[in-house]
């Protein structure tokens, strides 16, 4: 068994999927440990794949798997962890954001006896739009949810042989791996580091992806939502209540007005956005009960390349 699998999901990284390697194995090599790099084409369009083939064909220690689409990221952890046969994994972008140089003290805190060891990351150089975003968001989460996460943990971090053993064991389609890695628990040691902008290329996570991925991490660990829209129907009714006592009373004591038409059109509005929303929020569990229903695989992989060299084909 070697000691440590590095996974990494690649989408469009083709500039800088030579310069990661290089900064990698030098990162590697003076720890001397065994390992094994999984590389995972996530779809991409601009000639990853032929530069995966290339580093697999070239060192035993690199294998790849391609999807036949894109994915998106998550599938893309997925079917790394599936292929890593170390006793240790460590999660890393391929575009040197995740720097190779802290792998080596990654290491050094598993051995200290960690299951997991989290790189978190500070907001240097992120524009402040974002940061104050991500702050607001992290805030929610830390309110909302049932898991614990650290604005700026993600996924780069070390996972022992049990932990990814566990991470593999959770059947749901729709995978926020944040929420999982907080749930799955076990000795989680974490240490900051500075950002770093990408090396080339250009990132894929742009506004709209960023809110839905905010809004699948809030959903998909609890259902608080919904007890929330619980409360506002209740709220709701409760001032309908009083005002109605209010009408009563008016009229008992000034006798019958019928003013009003303004506050009926205010009222049925209102109400109306409101039921729409929180129809909202049950249509969205609702969806999430179907896709998870319809069991599809995470990803279709188009090629794989193992140790042996000789390309595989499969198809599902
Ligand atoms: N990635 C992926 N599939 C996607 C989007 C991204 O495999 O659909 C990979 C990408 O190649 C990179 C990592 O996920 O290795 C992080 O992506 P990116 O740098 O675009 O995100 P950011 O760092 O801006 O959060
Ligand atoms: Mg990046």
């Amino acid at each position: 068994m070697v000691q440590l699998s590095v996974v990494v999901p690649c989408f469009d990284e083709s500039e800088v999927i030579d310069a990661f390697h290089t900064a990698l194995l030098d990162a590697l090599a003076p720890t001397g440990v065994s390992f094994e790099v999984c590389y995972v084409d996530d779809g991409s369009r601009d000639g990853t794949v032929q530069r995966l083939r290339a580093l697999a064909s070239a060192d035993p220690r690199v294998r790849f798997t391609s999807f036949s689409r894109n994915f998106g990221k998550e599938a893309g952890l997925l079917a790394g962890m599936r292929m890593a046969r170390g006793a240790a994994v460590v999660l890393m972008d391929a575009d040197l954001q995740h720097p190779p140089e802290l792998v080596p003290r990654m290491l050094e805190l598993h051995r200290q006896g960690y299951d997991q060891v989290v790189a978190v990351r500070d907001r240097t150089g992120e524009g402040a739009v974002r940061k104050a975003f991500s702050r607001a968001y992290y805030r929610l989460v830390r309110r909302f949810m049932d898991v614990e996460i650290a604005d700026g943990a993600g996924d780069f971090r070390l996972l022992s042989r049990r932990a990814v053993d566990c991470l593999l064991a959770l059947p749901e389609s729709n995978r926020f791996s944040k929420g999982l890695f907080s749930w799955i628990g076990f000795d989680t040691v974490d240490f900051a580091y500075r950002n770093v902008e990408r090396a080339a290329g250009t990132s894929k996570w742009r506004g709209r992806h960023l809110l839905n991925y905010g809004i699948d991490g809030l959903l998909s660990f609890n259902s608080r939502p919904l007890r929330l829209a619980i409360h506002a129907g209740l709220w709701l009714f409760l001032s309908a209540v009083l005002y109605a006592l209010w009408i009563v009373a008016n009229v008992l004591l000034d006798g019958v007005e019928t003013p009003g038409y303004a506050t009926l059109i205010t009222a049925i509005v209102a109400l109306g956005g409101i039921q729409i929303a929180i129809l909202g929020v049950i249509g969205e569990y609702v969806g999430r009960i179907y896709h998870e229903a319809k069991r599809r695989p995470h990803y279709v992989v188009r090629e794989t390349e193992g140790s042996t060299g000789t390309a595989r084909r499969e198809e599902r």
